[in-house]
């Protein structure tokens, strides 16, 4: 899913506001602001026809001040150098945020992956990979998945970089198991979603127990938060996916809707809830409403419909700047998305972390890693809205920045 605007127009509006309190210079601000390299590719590679075609990559290093430059490549149509570039800006603030010691990094290459063979791809991506050589290694620049892209993928990226530099596993993350990937590395969004959703709770005095919770989206991270949040007790009135939406007052049955969505890939056909449509289970009263599909998906034509108490962005830019606007000022909170799905990449983090030491952690021990990241992040954004009286997303920019910046200055100054 490619969302070109959204990801981006919160982002530099939050940026703004957050230098604008922090009383950073203008010129500080610009310099951390822009990327410290851009690279675009020419990516020749032969059709499975033996015609020799071309696509074009790009590989954005935004900042690596508090550790090397991280983040995912996409492959989709819409990929161009101004996505990409926000996208590797968001990765620094993210990664400051949860405080690993990584930069922002993101990548991406301009095809449909869906008009190319499974051979085709993989030329494609060897190809790719040994375009950006130069400004990648496990110290430098660790890629990683992103949208229509996975651990294949990363298996051949993997591949293509050992055969020159011995073998490599920390260059890459959300590779197999077999090759080095983390255990709860597939979880890791999802359950992160599901401990801030907790620690909401606490803070807006929700009893978990009892909480009403809708979910927008059953992919990788709404079907995982909403199997965790299930396990805490909270009642899942309400889910959805590109096919629509299924509602129950009393709770739908999540166990078996994990399982049949597993198996069928989506909610379509599962017997139970009543169906209704996305625009509908945007505007049911609830606790937590959780956007975990689209960026945009709650803006200015939906924000007078939305009824819920704290909004949980799980995708990243589900709510647009000025939807956020209205939102504050109707007194519902937004716990934002650097925030929010950050548990992706600090598990990452925990499978670079595994290969550099050359050692498995137990899923135990990746999970409880996790929490305590997740739970460290919420309290100190937590601890600025409080002290600043502002919404979360700007208290997130602030520690995240304050931190990039206080680095950038000690290396600098
Ligand atoms: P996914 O492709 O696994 O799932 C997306 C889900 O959204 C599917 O259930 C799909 O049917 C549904 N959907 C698509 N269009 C919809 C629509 N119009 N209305 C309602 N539902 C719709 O994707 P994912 O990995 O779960 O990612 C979801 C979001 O979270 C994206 O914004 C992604 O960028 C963000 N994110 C994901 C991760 C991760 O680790 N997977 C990390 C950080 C951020």
């Amino acid at each position: 899913m490619a969302n070109k605007t959204s990801s981006s127009n919160p982002t530099i509006a939050a940026y703004k506001r957050a230098v604008e309190i922090l009383g950073m210079k203008p010129n500080i601000a610009k310099a951390l602001e822009m990327p410290d390299r851009e690279l675009t590719v020419e990516v020749p590679f032969k059709m499975d026809n033996g015609e020799v075609n071309s696509v074009v990559g790009y590989r954005v290093q935004h900042n690596n001040t508090r550790g090397p430059f991280k983040g995912g490549i996409r492959y989709h149509q819409h990929v161009d150098i101004e996505e990409v570039r926000a996208l590797a800006t968001l990765m620094t603030w993210k990664t400051s945020l949860v405080d690993i010691p990584y930069g922002g990094g993101k990548g991406g290459i301009a095809i449909n992956p869906n008009d190319f063979s499974k051979d085709e791809l993989e030329r494609i991506s060897r190809k790719f990979f040994r375009s950006i050589d130069p400004i990648i290694g496990p110290n430098k620049d660790i890629p990683a998945p992103d949208v229509n892209t996975n651990a294949q993928v990363m298996s051949w990226f993997m591949d293509e970089y050992s055969k020159s530099h011995g073998y490599t596993p920390a260059i890459v993350t959300g590779k197999p198991i077999e090759l080095g990937g983390s255990l709860g590395r597939e979880e890791a969004t999802g359950r992160g979603t599901a401990i801030i959703t907790k620690e909401s709770a606490k803070k807006w005095n929700i009893n978990l127990d009892k909480a009403e919770v809708v979910i927008q989206g059953f992919g990788n991270v709404g079907s995982y938060a909403a199997k965790f949040l299930n396990e805490y007790g909270c009642k899942i009135i309400a889910v959805s996916d590109v096919s629509g939406g299924l509602y129950d007052p009393n709770g739908l049955d999540i166990e078996s809707l994990f399982d049949f969505n597993k198996k069928h890939r989506t909610i379509d056909g599962f017997k139970g809830g009543k169906k209704i449509s996305n625009e509908e289970l945007l505007g049911l009263k609830c606790d937590f409403l959780i956007p975990a599909a689209l960026g945009s998906a709650i803006n200015s034509d939906n924000v007078h419909s939305i009824k819920c108490k704290v909004i949980i962005e799980a995708a990243n830019g589900p709510v647009t700047g000025g939807a956020a606007d209205v939102l504050w000022k109707n007194k519902i909170a937004i716990i934002p998305d650097i925030l929010t799905n950050a548990g992706g990449v600090t598990v990452s983090y925990f499978e670079w972390v595994q290969n550099l030491q050359q050692f498995k952690w137990t899923e135990e021990d990746v999970n409880n890693k996790l929490q305590d990241k997740m739970i460290r992040a919420f309290d100190d954004v937590y601890s600025v809205k409080v002290d600043k009286k502002i919404p979360m997303r700007i208290a997130s920019f602030m520690v995240a920045i304050d931190r990039v910046y206080q680095s950038y200055m000690l290396r600098e100054g």
